[in-house]
């Protein structure tokens, strides 16, 4: 198993900056998940680590040796693109020979070769057949074998998955992540998918504007984002603009208590509250007590399992999800009362 480092690195396409300030740890036998809109600079940052750009500034360490000269045929890394790019004219097998052949490897071990790759990818016996015979899922697991053939010492992914359907799509990063931990292997994978990410990474790099934003394990970013814009891209969010007060924070002309507030927020200051849909609750009326924000149902979503509800609380719309068999009724136009727990919110600087 292999370490990759990054240290310091940035990319220019003379006066277009791709990305900056990037030091990145990714652990032997993780797979590491470069996460983020498009433009912000996640292939770029791929390409350097496989070796197809030369970095601008900055380093590529593989196990603590500097590989930053090392061209791509060298580094001994296995590449699979959106674009997968398989042979069309040449069989299946073929295709996944072909890093060997192009090495010198002998006929017989290539065959032995392709068949222990096929059981791997859960296709075996099919060696024989023409790439334009199967379907896309397992054009998808065919590219992955050619990427494994000769051992790489890193697998790297670019959206893999993004042609194929939603389905599909889901069953495959399943697969693959298994593939991965079975194999041990050091990966990094480009997505702008967070479900994607959040499915497979052990750890997501989410980048924005260029750089990193916020590097962590998928629960620990969903819970404890670090700024507005990772809140945004991770699952879904309620972003309420609020100011700190004594005990929590002041939306509209409450007091919303919460545990924590980050450093350096004085009373006053403005900020930004997050709850996630299923930390918000909803009940039905208005709260004599006081306790609960008092708001009116816009929408029910009723998706079978979860309802999806859209309320409209001092100006801000608000989504909270609920278990079906767990949430009172509701209709539009009603008046209600929304319970925010203080473990559950999270203040962001504004
Ligand atoms: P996407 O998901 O759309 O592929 P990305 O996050 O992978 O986006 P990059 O492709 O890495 O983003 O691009 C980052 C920035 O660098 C963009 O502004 C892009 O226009 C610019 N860029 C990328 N490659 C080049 C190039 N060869 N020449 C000039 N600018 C480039």
């Amino acid at each position: 198993m292999h370490e990759l480092r990054l240290e310091g690195v940035r990319k220019a396409y003379g006066p277009v900056l791709a990305v900056t300030d990037v030091d990145l740890l990714v652990p032997a036998g993780e797979l590491v998940c470069f996460l983020g809109p498009s433009g912000c600079g996640k292939t770029t940052l791929l390409r350097i680590v496989a070796g197809l750009e030369a970095p601008s500034a900055g380093r590529v360490l593989l196990d603590e040796a500097d590989i930053t000269p090392v061209p791509t045929d060298r580094r001994q890394f296995g590449m699979v693109f959106q674009s997968l790019a398989l042979f069309g004219h040449l069989s299946i097998g073929d295709n996944i020979a072909y890093p060997l052949r192009i090495r010198g490897v002998p006929a017989a071990r290539r065959r032995a070769r392709v068949e222990e790759l096929l059981e791997l990818v859960r296709l075996p016996g099919v060696a024989e057949r023409s790439v334009t015979q199967i379907s896309g899922g397992q054009r998808q697991r065919i590219a992955i074998a050619r990427a494994l053939a000769m051992e790489p010492k890193l697998l790297l992914l670019d959206e893999p998955l993004s042609a194929l359907d939603a389905k599909l799509r889901e069953a495959m990063q399943i697969e693959l992540r298994l593939l991965q931990q079975r194999l041990g292997i050091t990966s990094v994978l480009v997505t702008h998918d967070q479900r994607e990410a959040m499915t497979m990474a052990d750890r997501i790099v989410v980048m924005g504007e260029r750089r990193i934003q916020q590097v962590g394990r998928p629960l620990d970013i969903y819970r404890n984002p670090a700024n507005t814009f990772v809140a945004d891209f991770i699952g879904t969010s309620n972003l309420l603009p609020v100011r700190l007060a004594p005990g929590g924070v002041r939306f509209a002309d409450r007091v919303v208590q919460v545990d924590r507030v980050p450093a350096g927020l004085a009373d006053g200051a403005a900020a930004t509250l997050l709850v996630r849909p299923e930390e918000l609750h909803v009940r039905p009326g208005l709260d004599a007590a006081g306790a609960g924000l008092p708001a009116r149902v816009a929408f029910v979503r009723d998706l079978g399992s979860i309802v999806e509800v859209h309320v409209d609380c001092a100006g801000s719309r608000l989504v909270a999800t609920a278990l079906r068999k767990d949430q009172p009724p509701l209709a539009p136009g009603q008046e209600v009362a929304l319970d925010l727990p203080a473990e559950a919110c999270v203040v962001l600087a504004a």
